[in-house]
């Protein structure tokens, strides 16, 4: 397998790998959604609230603001030692909230829950909560855990994960009379008009929709478009909750895990039919 990073910013990543198939990349997507855990409020008790919102829409939208996680600290509940329900140090983190509007409506933002854990925090300051009228109060303690895509969508570590076959784009310059029908209709400006040829401009934008290929007026088309059978663009865009370089760490031991596993049972099976 080969991997080059195509481009890569705090929150996202793109990769081009070659060499791996489409249950490989699919079982890295899914992992990567629903797999792979973060922290999220997972129980609030609503202490005082004169806001407009019923407790249960608060702690709703609580639960989805994504926290910053140290998966080093905490362990998932159910492999916590402690076997409580209420959690320990180890696998719960208290966040609380105590805000009143004192002058006019005012909106509370994510910044104003104060977490026992400086390490974690929501992923962003300026996620609204609610809006206050004068005199209005709320005081909460809220409880987060690390938890999977699998079981609620607040844990997934991921707001985007997709991937793409990776395109090729092939321009029979003998047909092409440069009649630029090519250029004008494709959606995603890959291609490029020069004087006397047809250029790649942005191939990694191609979505191989094949509009170009219908566009062209020769017979038979001097456009194809086509795609490598082993080479996929992935597209990661984390949360915030964990760098996208650790979701797919992560990912990739898991899938190591579960693959181990799987042989291991396979192995058994064998072994009880001998
Ligand atoms: S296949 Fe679609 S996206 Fe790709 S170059 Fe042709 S028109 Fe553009
Ligand atoms: S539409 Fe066909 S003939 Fe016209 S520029 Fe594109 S590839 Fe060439
Ligand atoms: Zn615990």
């Amino acid at each position: 397998m080969e991997i080059e990073v195509l481009e890569k910013n705090d929150k996202t990543v793109r990769l081009l790998i070659r060499g791996v198939d489409v249950p490989f990349m699919n079982a890295l997507r899914r992992i990567a959604i629903a797999e792979v855990p973060s922290m999220a409020i997972d129980e609030v008790v609503i202490l005082e609230n004169s806001s407009i919102l019923q407790d249960e829409i608060i702690a709703h939208r609580l639960g989805l603001i994504p926290l910053k996680t140290d998966l080093d600290s905490y362990n998932l509940p159910e492999e916590c030692p402690c076997k409580s329900e209420f959690g320990c140090n180890l696998c719960r983190v208290t966040l609380t909230l105590d805000v009143e509007s004192k002058e006019g409506t005012s909106t509370v933002y994510s910044s104003e829950l104060i977490s026992e854990n400086p390490d974690i925090t929501p992923v962003s300051d300026k996620i609204p909560i609610i809006k206050l009228a004068k005199e209005q109060k709320l005081r909460l303690e809220a409880y987060a855990r690390l938890g999977k895509g699998k079981n609620h969508a607040k844990w997934q570590p991921v707001s985007m994960c997709t991937y793409k076959y990776f395109p090729k784009i092939k321009i029979n310059a003998k047909n092409c009379n440069v009649c630029g029908e090519c250029v004008t209709i494709c959606p995603r400006k890959v291609l490029a008009k020069k004087e006397k040829s047809i250029e790649i401009r942005d191939l990694m934008a191609c979505t191989m929709c094949q509009d170009c290929v219908d566009a062209c007026p020769q017979n038979p088309p001097a456009i194809e478009v086509n795609w490598e059978k082993d080479a996929f663009i992935l597209n990661i865009e984390s949360t915030g909750a964990l760098s996208v370089e650790r979701i797919l760490l992560e990912a990739i031991k898991i899938l190591d895990n579960q693959i181990k596993e799987f042989e291991s049972q396979i192995e058994m099976e064998e072994n009880e039919k001998n």
